[in-house]
């Protein structure tokens, strides 16, 4: 099997051949680190939004789903903090004009000897590090102004914070309970990059959950078993998951403890989920700038008021589909030739069901057509497909990551039973046509 550095670059082809992942703007020449997701790749990406939400929102009756708007009060972002403490060190080489995060020199290339880092070759001559901060800033109405400045969110948990009473009240919650969120967020990277690990736009799966101050250790055990089971959920190998507990200098500005869950990626181990418990950091803040009361009165006994605490989970859509990808992906040998398969878990896979008539004739097209529409007015993603030897058609489903191809032939017009190829163990089976639907939806959760 290719090294890590190969196996990336086939990813990547793989992505873009097969309509996952493209370069955002590519006939320009593409915009830094910003991809567009293609027709696979968005079905990928909701169905990790849908198995996120489902086990975050529709299985529990102690968190609700909020979608603030990306756009907020200046404010919000000078009592959050990220105003005066979102910033990462940058230092500048002023030979080569490149730009490196200062606590990412040793996993840095120089541009001029990639074999070393910057810093380390005779020619370099790097800056003192000064702090950049990563928010992009905008302007809000027709004059462009310091009184008009606004930023682009670089995280959806304010959003669920300045909303922390409407949706207590309005969802007649109690501590503990917790807010869902699915949204875009923004960060100005100074070295984005690892295809979309990295990006200068992404979308964040963010949940924030409100407890008493004591409690909070306690939920963060919680949170952390029940991450790292839903990564697990999703047919991510375990071996390739690990915790990363942050130590004193790691620990973000409003954070008592965090841990990252680490997946191997194919250039090393990264994180893609972090849970942190943010203590009343943020809550107090709130209180303190707008002048308005963050507490939770307990409504059993009304004497017993308090700031919460809040335990986070925060998790980039783009780094779950990226490890869902480099997870998947299997390059074997099969009858002399290289087989690329996608094996994605069935609920992740874009299109669960290939259908084949086997030729293009003897009544068998009608019959695939017909299935095809009742797997589709089911809600199933189908891709129909008559072009080739059904050799052929299989391996275009297996690099699409398609769980199950199915055939009709010449014994389905005689007992209406298909052939269903399985994606990962070539196993095939007969099924009667009209049990399909329920067969494939009994394998999709
Ligand atoms: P990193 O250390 O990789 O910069 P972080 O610790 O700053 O990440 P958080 O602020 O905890 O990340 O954000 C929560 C999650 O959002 C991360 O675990 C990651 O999945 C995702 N995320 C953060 N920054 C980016 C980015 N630039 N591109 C893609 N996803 C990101």
């Amino acid at each position: 099997m290719a090294n890590g550095s190969e196996r990336m670059d086939r990813l990547v082809s793989l992505c873009k051949r097969r309509g996952f992942i493209f370069q955002s703007s590519e006939i320009y020449g593409g915009t830094g680190s910003v991809w567009d997701y293609g027709p696979l790749g968005v079905e990928l990406q909701r169905n990790v939004k849908e198995a996120w939400w489902r086990s975050m929102v529709h299985e529990r009756d102690d968190i609700e789903g909020l979608d603030a708007a990306i756009l907020m009060h200046p404010r919000v972002w000078e009592a959050s903090g990220h105003v005066a403490g979102f910033t990462d060190p940058l230092v500048d080489c002023r030979t080569c004009k490149a730009r490196f995060r200062a606590d990412h020199l040793d996993s840095a290339q120089c541009p001029r000897k990639p074999s070393r880092h910057p810093g380390e070759h005779t020619e370099c001559s790097l800056t003192e590090p000064r702090q950049f901060n990563l928010m992009f800033k905008t302007f809000m109405g027709p004059v462009e102004e310091d009184a008009a400045v606004i930023y682009l969110r670089p995280e959806t948990a304010q959003g669920s914070y300045v909303n922390f009473h409407n949706v207590l009240t309005s969802a007649r919650q109690r501590i503990p309970f917790g807010i869902a969120q699915v949204g875009k967020a923004f960060r100005n990277e100074i070295t984005p990059g690892n295809f979309i690990f990295r990006t200068r736009e992404f979308e964040q799966m963010e949940m924030q959950f409100f407890v008493e101050p004591g409690t909070d250790d306690e939920w963060y055990e919680y949170w952390k078993a029940k991450r790292m089971e839903w990564v697990q959920s999703l047919g991510i190998t375990p071996s390739k998951l690990r915790f990363h507990e942050h130590g004193p200098g790691e620990l973000a500005h409003y954070a008592k403890t965090a841990v990252d869950i680490e997946y191997e990626f194919p250039f090393g181990w990264s994180e893609f989920e972090g849970i942190h418990n943010r203590t009343d950091f943020d809550l107090r803040r709130h209180q303190e700038y707008s002048g308005k009361k963050m507490e939770y009165i307990d409504p059993v006994d009304r004497n017993k008021r308090y700031i919460p605490y809040v335990v986070e989970t925060a998790v980039g859509v783009g780094r779950v589909v990226l490890a869902a990808l480099a997870d998947a992906y299997v390059e074997e040998e099969l009858e002399g030739e290289t087989r690329v398969v996608m094996r994605l878990h069935p609920k992740l896979a874009p299109t669960k069901v290939a259908v084949m008539p086997l030729v293009k004739k003897d009544g068998m097209p009608e019959l695939a057509t017909e299935l095809n529409r009742a797997l589709r007015a089911a809600a199933i993603p189908t891709f129909y497909d008559d072009a080739g030897s059904i050799g052929r058609r299989y391996r275009r489903q297996d690099e699409a990551g398609t769980p199950w191809c199915v055939t009709i032939d010449g014994q389905t017009m005689e007992d209406r039973t298909v052939t269903v190829r399985h994606r990962d163990t070539l196993a095939q089976e007969r099924i009667g046509a009209d049990h399909l639907v329920r067969w494939v939806r009994e394998r999709l959760v």
